[in-house]
This record gives C-alpha cells, sequence and structure tokens, in this order.
C-alpha cells in the first residue's frame, strides 16, 4: 500500500537495531529519527528535556510514563506501537503496577514498516477503537523503532466519531526519563484540551466548578496531599484544583481554567508551556517543612493577587502546626537520597528540616526554574544536588558519606544492603506518603527511624553470612569457582569485532 502522503519517509534504517533503543545503537536511532522527518520532535524534546552532565540516567524505559498516564485516565484507550520487546516489558510493567486495562498493539514486521503500512495499521486500529460511548480520547505511543522510522502519527484523524486522538513520539533517544515522559502525554492533552476551550465551550468538571479561584497542581502525589493543599489554600481563599495528569479529559479544562498553577513536581515543561499559553501564572516548588510551606503561601498568594495581610494571617494559621509536627517527629541519622520521581529535592527539604543530616541528593531529573528555589535552600544548608544523577555518582555518593541511612533506586538500595547499610526504595516506600504541609511533616519520621534502627539487623546477617563469598564464588561451595576474567575480555573483543565487521558491511 501506497505511503499516506508524501511527507512520509520511511526509515529502513531504523530496523537494524530493532529493540536496541534502550541499551545501544541510540545515536543511529536518533540520526535515522531525523532523517526520517522527526527533527521537529527531537529539537523540542532537546528543549524541554535537556540532558546531561551525561546523556540518560539509568532508569525504566522512559514511555513507561506516558503509558501510565493514559491508563489511570477514565475513558481513554492507549494503543503502543512499537518493537514487540519494547511493548511486552511495558505492559508486564503496567499489569505490574495494577493498570486493570487492556493495552492496545499494532505489530509491525521489516515490511509493514518500511512500505507505510505500518501507519495504516495504526490508523484502521484507532478507527475500530474510536467508539464515543466507550471513550473520550485514543493515546496512541510511537516507541522508538517506530519514531526512528518516522511513522506519522500527527496525520491520524484529530478525532473521530467524537473521541479524540492523540499521537505522541516517546523514543528513549529522545526523552530522557519516564517522569518526563508523563509531561509529554500531559502537554499533548492540555494543548488539545487548551485549543477546544478556545473553539467554543467545554464540558464542566463532573463536580461542578469551584466557587473560589482554584489552584491547578502539577505533578503526581499523594492522594491526602492534595486536600492537605487545599486545606491550606483556604485563608487565601484559593482552593486546590485538578491535579496534572488528570484522571479524566474534562478536568484538562477545569486545569487550564485556574487562577495560578503550582509546579509541585519540577519537569513539566511542556504542560508549563500549554499553561502559559492560557495566560497562567506557574509557581515552583511545593508547601514542604516550615521553611517552603512559607515561601510557597508567599509566592501562591501573590501570583493571584492576594493582599499581604492575608498571607500574613494564612501563615499564622498554618506554620506553627507544621513547626509543631517536625519538632515533635524528628529524624536523626546520616542519609543519602536518590531517585527518579521529581520529589527528591522537596523530601531532602522536609527530612533537613526534620533534623536529619543529609549529605547528598541526587535526581534523574533535570534543573528546572521550577526546582531552583528548593536547590537554593539546600544549598545553603550545606547539602549538595545532583540533577541528572547517574547510578554511579549515587553509589559513590553512598560508599563516600556512609550513611545511616540510604534512600535511593533498587540498585542503590541493593548496594547499600549489600555493605549492611540500611536502604529504602524511594519510590515505594518515600513517595507514597504524604509530603505536604503538616500531613507531610510527621510522615517521614517513622518509616526512616525504624529504617536506620535496623543497622544491628543488618551487621548481624553480614556476620552470618560473612565468609561464603561473593561475585563469581558467591554461595557454598565444595570447589569455589575460579574467576575468569580473560573469558570475559575474550568474549567482548569478539564483540567489538563483530560490530565493527557489520558497520564495515553497512557502508560497503
Ligand atoms: S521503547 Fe523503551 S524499551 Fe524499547 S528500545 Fe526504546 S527505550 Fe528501550
Amino acid at each position: 500500500m501506497a505511503p499516506p502522503d508524501d511527507t512520509f519517509i520511511a526509515n529502513p534504517a531504523a530496523l537494524k537495531t530493532d529493540g536496541l533503543g534502550c541499551h545501544a545503537g541510540r545515536d543511529e536511532l536518533a540520526a535515522a529519527a531525523k532523517s526520517a522527518g522527526k527533527s521537529d520532535v527531537l529539537a523540542q524534546f532537546a528543549n524541554d528535556y535537556p540532558q546531561g552532565p551525561h546523556d540518560q540516567p539509568q532508569s525504566m524505559c522512559p514511555a513507561f510514563g506516558s503509558l501510565r498516564v493514559g491508563l489511570r485516565m477514565r475513558r481513554t484507550a492507549t494503543v503502543l506501537s512499537g518493537s514487540a520487546c519494547c511493548v511486552y516489558g511495558l505492559t508486564f510493567t503496567s499489569h505490574f503496577y495494577g493498570a486493570r486495562r487492556t493495552v492496545g498493539y499494532v505489530p509491525f514486521n521489516s515490511e509493514t514498516l518500511v512500505t507505510g503500512k505500518l501507519f495504516e495499521d495504526i490508523r484502521e486500529a484507532v478507527h475500530a477503537l474510536a467508539k464515543p460511548e466507550d471513550y473520550d480520547a485514543i493515546v496512541v505511543t510511537n516507541l522508538c523503532v517506530p519514531t526512528a522510522s518516522g511513522v506519522p502519527l500527527q496525520l491520524l484523524p484529530k478525532e473521530i466519531n467524537g473521541v479524540r486522538i492523540v499521537g505522541i513520539d516517546v523514543p528513549g533517544f529522545g526523552v530522557p526519563t519516564h517522569a518526563e515522559a508523563k509531561d509529554v502525554l500531559a502537554g499533548a492533552m492540555l494543548r488539545y484540551a487548551r485549543n477546544e476551550a478556545e473553539a467554543g465551550p467545554v464540558a464542566a468538571p463532573r463536580a461542578g466548578r469551584s466557587s473560589k479561584p482554584t489552584v491547578t497542581l502539577l505533578g503526581e502525589m499523594f492522594p491526602a496531599d492534595p486536600m492537605g493543599i487545599g486545606m491550606m489554600l483556604e485563608p487565601l481563599g484559593l482552593a486546590a484544583g485538578p491535579v496534572v495528569p488528570t484522571r479524566e479529559w474534562r478536568e484538562l479544562y477545569a486545569a487550564l481554567d485556574c487562577a495560578t498553577v503550582a509546579a509541585i513536581h519540577p519537569f513539566y515543561t511542556a504542560s508549563v508551556r500549554e499553561f502559559e499559553a492560557a495566560g497562567r501564572k506557574v509557581v515552583g516548588s511545593a508547601p514542604v517543612g516550615h521553611d517552603g510551606t512559607e515561601a510557597w503561601l508567599q509566592a501562591i498568594g501573590e501570583s493571584v493577587g492576594v493582599p499581604a495581610a492575608q498571607i500574613a494571617e494564612a501563615k499564622n494559621r498554618i506554620l506553627p502546626a507544621v513547626r509543631g509536627a517536625l519538632a515533635k517527629m524528628p529524624v536523626r541519622g546520616r542519609i543519602t537520597l536518590s531517585g527518579y520521581e521529581g520529589s527528591e529535592l522537596l523530601v531532602a527539604r522536609l527530612l533537613v528540616e526534620s533534623g536529619a543530616d543529609v549529605r547528598y541528593v541526587g535526581t534523574a531529573c533535570p534543573r528546572t526554574p521550577w526546582n531552583e528555589a528548593d536547590r537554593e535552600w539546600l544549598a545553603a544548608k550545606g547539602v549538595p544536588v545532583q540533577f541528572r544523577a547517574s547510578l554511579e555518582q549515587d553509589l559513590a555518593a553512598m560508599h563516600e558519606y556512609q550513611p545511616d541511612l540510604a534512600i535511593g533506586t533498587t540498585p542503590v538500595v541493593q548496594a547499600a544492603k549489600q555493605a549492611a547499610i540500611p536502604g529504602l526504595y524511594f519510590t515505594n516506600l518515600i513517595s507514597a506518603r504524604p509530603l505536604m504541609g503538616v500531613a507531610g511533616a510527621g510522615s517521614l519520621a517513622q518509616v526512616i527511624n525504624a529504617a536506620i534502627a535496623n543497622k544491628g539487623r543488618f551487621d548481624a546477617m553480614k556476620a552470618f553470612f560473612e565468609g561464603v563469598g561473593d561475585g563469581h564464588a558467591a554461595g557454598v561451595w565444595q570447589d569455589v569457582p575460579q574467576d575468569r576474567p580473560e573469558f570475559r575480555e575474550n568474549y567482548k573483543r569478539q564483540v567489538i569485532k563483530l560490530a565493527k565487521k557489520r558497520k564495515a558491511e553497512e557502508m560497503i
């Protein structure tokens, strides 16, 4: 079948690195995508999600972020276009995290990719799915290979039978983290909803419009946090608006229809662009701890013109309770902290105010205007922040500071435990707790103090297992296995030689 449009340039070169986007062939895929008409998309990603100091933090496939955002929305269908191995991994992880929803998949092979038939298959799938009684929107996502091959999702119809079609590219070679992939979809949806709202009347929120001006909350957070934030906004004469990413399409209109936006998580660059296009101001940081809450109430109040006396009154009502909660639940111990959620700096602030000796903060997310106040506050307390932190940097900090507790990603926690240092997994145990205002002030202490108190058990375990070997010799053996580093070297040399040979053949 003929390609749908002459702007579509199928790129067979992309196929040569099928499934390798996340661990090899990254530059080739990016070059292929550029030559296949995706230069604008990649340039926008480079602008929104700056890389460095190294290319990409070691975290899960970025597309999981946008996939999860779509799967959590009511009446929204999700379709992936990508290599089968990528789709398998992404659906597995989605269901591991309780998606309980179907993930659509349009498979391809060399022929359908290079002839443009894949795009036709996607179009057909979208038409078959677009039932207004079931869906408000269908999200189609190009993973690495279809992006590199230039599959033109922008040519899909904008709507079918009243069902909105949102096509996005989320390649691992353009979007550095799964956090920022959430922004790719949230931003695309906000843009769509903004255009709808500008064109005419749109649906009101399910629970009706708030009688007070609202503050839209940017970033997924613990479910009790928006309620806590709402209570803090009340004396300012404001109410908490929707949380973006939203759980329903019509909430997007309510999110845009706010008095101001609180960028609780700092990496939503594309979403911020949409809010600013809608004429909204955006306030960074979050109401964490005493100092964070004070600065945030001030900034939010000023952004919507609340009189100074009313802001002062609100602070007088809230801050003593935050201070009291912090004092009641102190944290004692030396801590290193790293993660990829985007809330690492906020958690570090809370820990410092709780009395912890925080030596290092690593985040996979970039430095942005919306985490600048947090970075400055931490720097003033002598806490260094590493943006776009690599696993090696997180591990080096843990080994250097020998903390009483290492909070981090799975490999950091594993390395900490191996060294008999108590560790807590950031995503499951830290970011799944309230952080804001009074509720947040005491919420971390219990889990952190309990983990620090476990040091004795780690020492006992280490002593118990001492001498059973590690690495290649881990386990109990009659004849301890001999390490053979020369075999690995030999194998590595052969792989490099083979790769060079293939490259030379390609150039002939
Ligand atoms: S889509 Fe994800 S899993 Fe697949 S190659 Fe790209 S980054 Fe890796």
